[in-house]
């Protein structure tokens, strides 16, 4: 594994690799790697023959009242678990090589970043989008992996990528779980012991919400009904059943559901949703 902290040379190694007719997938993480990442590294090496993994922690996509500074960094650790995964490249970016003209983070993502977590980040998805699309401009690459944990970002960069007509193919791969249910996320760290146990019962309710629809209760009622249930529990930020192809209301033709959520659990905001396939709405 050659781990990059520079564009130049990272660039020279990819063009060595597309000289010879090799296919490039970008991983992009914040690194405090799990075996949520583990799952798109796999998906990665699946889809091309070399596999970028980059770890950065975006400061544009953190507001000033978030956990920019605290975010759990563990580079020897994550070195060591890319270098056990067997790939190609590691590049762990200096802010000035993502970023070379400042950090501004005036990226227009559109509607889809106003909704859902866009309402209480309301800049988070603009960085989100200029990172990626920085790191997808630096890569290059045939494919880019993104977890479906963070629904909504998904939709945010397949949206980027169509929209610049980028010829990348952006996949995603379904959300690792804890054996509780709670999915796995650097920011669980952040859970006290108490709160961690409480922590797997935000699936469970969005499991019994999704038995709700299937077994036929109408959709409204069920949201309130999760709401409810969440909100004895934790501080709810929203709770929502979408179209998950656009996150709108569900319309008769709706083809995927998504029930999706966002809360506070004491200083920690944890999200979560759940797709399947609409059949009784
Ligand atoms: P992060 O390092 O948290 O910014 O996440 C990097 C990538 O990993 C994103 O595409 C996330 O959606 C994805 N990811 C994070 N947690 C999980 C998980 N539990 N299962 C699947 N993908 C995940």
């Amino acid at each position: 594994m050659q781990i990059f902290e520079h564009v130049a040379s990272l660039q020279k190694f990819l063009d060595s690799c597309r000289k010879d007719s090799q296919k490039i997938t970008l991983v992009p993480t914040m690194g405090g790697l799990h075996d949520g990442h583990a799952r798109l590294i796999d998906r990665a090496k699946e889809l091309s023959d070399v596999v970028v993994v980059s770890i950065y922690v975006n400061p544009t996509q953190f507001s000033a009242n978030e956990d920019f500074e605290t975010y759990p960094k563990t580079l020897a650790q994550d070195k060591a678990f890319i270098k056990s995964k067997r790939i190609d490249a590691l590049f762990i970016p200096l802010n000035s090589e993502i970023y070379p003209e400042g950090m501004s983070s005036d990226y227009d993502v559109g509607k889809l970043g106003q909704i859902l977590c866009g309402i209480s980040r309301p800049s988070h998805f603009n960085g989100v989008a200029q990172v990626v699309n920085r790191l997808l401009d630096i890569v290059k690459p045939n494919y880019s992996v993104f977890g479906q944990k963070d629904y909504q970002q998904l939709l945010i960069i397949k949206s980027l990528v169509k929209s610049k007509d980028l010829d990348i193919i952006v996949e995603s791969v379904p959300t690792i779980r804890e054996d509780d249910g709670l999915a796995m996320s650097t920011r669980n760290k952040y859970l006290s012991e108490d709160e961690r146990v409480n922590a797997s019962l935000f699936y469970r309710q969005l499991v019994k919400a999704k038995k709700a629809i299937e077994a036929g209760v109408a959709i409204e009622l069920t949201r309130q009904q999760a709401l409810s249930s969440l909100s004895d529990l934790f501080e709810v930020e929203y709770v929502e059943v979408l179209d998950a192809n656009n996150l709108t209301q569900i319309k008769t033709n709706t083809e995927e559901i998504i029930i999706i959520s966002a809360i506070r659990l004491g200083e920690t905001r944890l999200i979560d949703n759940i797709l399947f396939r609409s059949s009784n709405v």
